[in-house]
């Protein structure tokens, strides 16, 4: 059997007709960009986080590095983040000048570590920026306590977490935005690239909507260096077809997850532990932990079933990033994890019988719990 890691083939057939009468729509209108669609699209996401704003950007990396900026973060600033995360949640930080500061993970939700985070608060330190890793939310009440304490401002990276909530509330309750990617992959993903700002801050509003079309709040009339940073109308009218599926999917996503855990029980694989205050978790991935990893990785691709290392190296020991000055040793959690961790397939296309094949070439591979 053939267990694919993402299908968007599969995505795309389940709802062609109405993508397909969608797309053509915006291409008859002649109206390609900044149009209604776009506008419907920032309504609807807004309004299921419970949130009055949605910003439309071209990418995630791009709704990072404008709500940070928007927010009025600079050279010589500080942004504390996790260094176990995908590179655009750092490139947002060094991209307005401003430098990342990790703080380790936390072993077991591998997202910032809040008893980590006081530490390394220092009088440069403008805001924090979490993380919300495979879809779980970060401990967000803590992270809001501290930043009032030493009045920090806070972005969501939320690229993972559509759907997801804490303690019942969804992403973009607890920050000052939240910032979505619509890359293909992710839970709700357009035909390439796409993001969106969420916030319930009219200024931030303004100013974020400003800065995607080159810091202008009159046409013409330049307030402040901006960028090129729109939604095309075709993506956001795909993404309004897709986001009425989302919550099945995410469903989907779930019921895989249920067949892992139980398949997992009694082995040495580390499922992906799951907060007491996670109230909803969207499984954008299901990350197992195994000593064995790149063994049980050739093991599983030998029999069919694709999987994926999110993430290889921690980002502090990237190329790009060295000159920060941090080096091996620094956040032995994040690096550590890095060799351990194997996401499994999850994609709301695949069939029970699938899943259950995968998990039962796991199990084949790995050993049964120590003492059991
Ligand atoms: C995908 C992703 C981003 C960036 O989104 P793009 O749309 O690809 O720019 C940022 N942070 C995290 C954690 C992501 O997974």
């Amino acid at each position: 059997m053939e267990v694919s890691f993402v299908d968007l083939v599969a995505q795309y057939e389940e709802l062609k007709e109405e993508i397909d009468s969608a797309v053509l729509a915006v291409l008859r209108s002649g109206k390609y960009s900044s149009g209604e669609q776009v506008s419907l699209l920032e309504e609807e996401l807004a309004a299921s986080c419970g949130l009055k704003y949605g910003i439309a950007v071209n990418s995630g990396t791009d709704a990072l590095k404008i709500s940070l900026q928007a927010l009025g973060i600079k050279e010589g600033d500080e942004v504390i983040t996790t260094p176990f995360s995908f590179g655009a949640t750092i490139e947002a930080i060094l991209q307005n000048g401003a430098r990342p500061v990790f703080v380790d993970i936390e072993p077991k939700t591998f997202n910032i570590a809040v008893e980590n985070l006081e530490s390394a608060i220092t009088k440069s330190s403008k805001a924090i920026l979490p993380v919300h890793l495979f879809g779980q939310i970060a401990e967000m009440e803590e992270i809001r306590e501290i930043a009032k304490k030493y009045d920090l401002k806070i972005v969501e990276d939320a690229a993972q977490a559509i759907g997801s909530t804490r303690n019942g509330l969804p992403i973009g309750s607890w920050g000052d935005a939240a910032a979505l990617s619509f890359y293909p992959t992710k839970n709700l993903g357009a035909a390439g690239d796409g993001g969106m700002i969420l916030t319930n801050d009219e200024e931030l509003t303004k100013r974020a909507k400003a800065l995607r079309v080159h810091g202008m709040y009159k046409q013409y009339f330049y307030d402040e260096v901006g960028h090129t940073s729109r939604l095309d109308e075709i993506q956001a009218a795909i993404l309004r077809v897709k986001f009425k599926k989302l919550g099945q999917w995410n469903e989907a996503r779930r019921q895989h997850a249920l067949i892992y855990d139980r398949f997992f029980e009694g082995t040495d694989v580390t499922p992906p532990y799951v907060l007491p205050e996670t109230t909803y978790h969207n499984y954008h991935q299901y990350t197992i932990r195994h000593p064995r990893r790149d063994a049980l990785m050739a093991y599983l691709t030998e029999h069919g079933v694709r999987s994926a290392i999110y993430y290889p190296s921690p980002l502090h020991l990237q190329k790009a990033y060295a000159h920060l000055g941090y080096k091996e040793g620094d956040f032995p959690i994040a690096e550590k994890t890095c060799k351990e961790v194997l996401s499994l397939p999850i994609h709301p296309h695949l069939s029970r019988e699938q899943v259950e094949y995968a998990a039962d070439v796991v199990c084949h591979f790995v050993a049964p719990k120590a003492g059991v």
